[in-house]
């Protein structure tokens, strides 16, 4: 079917509060939604964890767009190939924030309109628009507290309703994304279900116990976190949705607005993030502050690699590293620890580590990722000071007191790879030098 209003699916892979799917509707007689698995070089490759996850997601919306009437195609290469093989009137999508992703965008649709097509982009999922928020001198803000004081002021626009029907119903394509999912992550179907009905669900799942989560966030034994970061990487759903759903619950249910309020600052942390990779150059590369782009830092492919596959002899970490592996997620407090004793303890480039969380996490986030990572390693933008060296033994003694978590994950104790108080001694001495 030849179409006349393309709609370019990216991280948005929901039906409800997509707000290039309503347009095109409202627009078009035959819409067409296309997912492009795209070569340009630019682009940061999506890692492993996250294709297995796409994999299966382009599934469910698949059939949730056949149901009103849209098509879902999953072409290789660029959406332009999408349209000249439709030749449409209309191509429309949400905006995705990286440096590059921006100038592929911006590229695609000034090609777009040179040869008469009407392109148009909307809200991405983010809060508030990376470029819609501002100090009061008109600069990108730098620290997380003013940001988030800003926001929570803001008017966070409602959630578009699902779009009504479109047409008859139409045959799912099959959803071949062109990605080959690795062996390794077949396992994660065990523990995930991904698509837009599986994240409503652990919203509402999440909402029912939210008073837990202030404190029990940060004990990886628990599971008291929502658990949505893998759906809102690839926007299942929402954060406008999520922000909403627990707002209304604080009005209907008082006794729950602790717990509403801290999860509201994390999603704000996600929007932090957001606003970082949108004003800064390359965040995954570059440090955001100048004076940490010249640490030395050491070099060792053995200890790296016992770092990845969870063999430090450092329980907690072992624990955290393990469970990244096969479940392709990490509680955050857990992130933080595994995250603090390779940029610190063993001095190797946060960047070596970023690209490891970044290709086994099924949350791959090109903001979340390397932000996060910056505040651990002490060079981003309100980020952890470098002498800020988190000692996992404690942690784990304070946050996994009864060892629930290192049981589960890394039952067998080894020999410690690093001794922790001389590493922090080397690392404070070297960051100190950068800083
Ligand atoms: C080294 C490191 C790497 C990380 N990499 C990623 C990543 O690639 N993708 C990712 O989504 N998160 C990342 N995080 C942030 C955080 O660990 C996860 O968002 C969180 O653990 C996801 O679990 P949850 O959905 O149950 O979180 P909840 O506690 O339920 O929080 C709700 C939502 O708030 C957002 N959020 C929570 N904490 C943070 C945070 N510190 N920074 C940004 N957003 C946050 C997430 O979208 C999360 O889904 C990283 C943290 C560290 C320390």
């Amino acid at each position: 079917m030849a179409a006349n209003t393309l709609v370019w699916l990216r991280n948005d892979l929901r039906v409800r509060d997509n707000p290039a799917l309503s347009a095109a509707l409202k627009r078009g007689e035959r819409v067409v939604a296309v997912y492009v698995a795209e070569t340009d070089k630019r682009l940061r490759a999506r890692g492993a964890a996250s294709r297995w996850w796409l994999h299966h997601s382009l599934t469910p919306i698949a059939a949730d767009l056949a149901a009103m009437g849209v098509r879902l195609e999953t072409v290789s290469g660029s959406i332009l190939d999408a349209v000249a093989e439709h030749g449409p009137q209309a191509v429309y999508w949400n905006r995705r924030y990286a440096p590059a992703e921006r100038e592929v965008d911006a590229q695609i649709k000034a090609t777009l309109r040179e040869t008469g097509v009407e392109a148009e982009s909307f809200a991405g999922n983010a809060l508030v628009e990376p470029f819609d928020i501002a100090t009061k001198t008109g600069t990108p803000y730098a620290v997380y507290t003013p940001f988030w004081n800003a926001l929570r002021e803001r008017d966070i626009a409602a959630p578009l309703q699902a779009p009504h029907r479109h047409g008859e119903p139409v045959a799912p394509a099959p959803a071949d994304t062109a990605y080959r999912t690795p062996a390794w992550a077949r396992k994660f179907e065990q523990y995930w279900k991904p698509g837009e009905a599986a994240a409503r669900d652990r919203l509402a799942d999440f909402l029912d116990r939210i008073e837990a989560y202030p404190e029990g966030r940060d004990y990886p034994a628990r599971d008291a976190t929502s658990t949505l970061s893998p759906y809102l990487a690839h926007g299942e759903i929402s954060a406008r949705q999520a922000w909403h759903a627990a707002r209304a619950l604080a009005e209907r249910e008082p006794g729950r607005a602790g717990g509403v309020q801290k999860f509201l600052m994390e999603l704000a942390w996600r929007d932090f993030n957001i606003h970082q990779l949108y004003h800064r150059e390359d965040i995954a590369t570059v440090p955001m502050q100048a004076k940490f782009r010249h640490v030395k830092w050491r070099r060792s492919d053995s200890d790296l690699q016992a770092w990845q596959r969870g063999e430090t002899g450092i329980a907690i970490v072992d624990a955290g590293m393990k469970e990244l592996w096969e479940t392709g997620f990490m509680q955050n407090r857990v992130r933080m620890l595994t995250a603090s004793l390779l940029a610190k303890n063993l001095l190797i480039d946060w960047r070596l580590g970023e690209q490891w969380f970044w290709d086994c996490l099924v949350d791959a986030d090109s903001a979340s990722n390397p932000g996060n990572w910056q505040w651990v390693a002490g060079c981003g933008n309100d980020a952890a000071p470098y002498f800020r060296i988190f000692n996992p033994d404690t942690q784990a003694g304070k946050f996994d007191p009864g060892g629930d978590y290192v049981r589960r994950w890394a039952p067998e104790p080894r020999e410690p790879i690093v001794d922790l108080k001389t590493s922090r001694e080397r690392a404070l001495a070297v960051l100190k030098a950068a800083s």
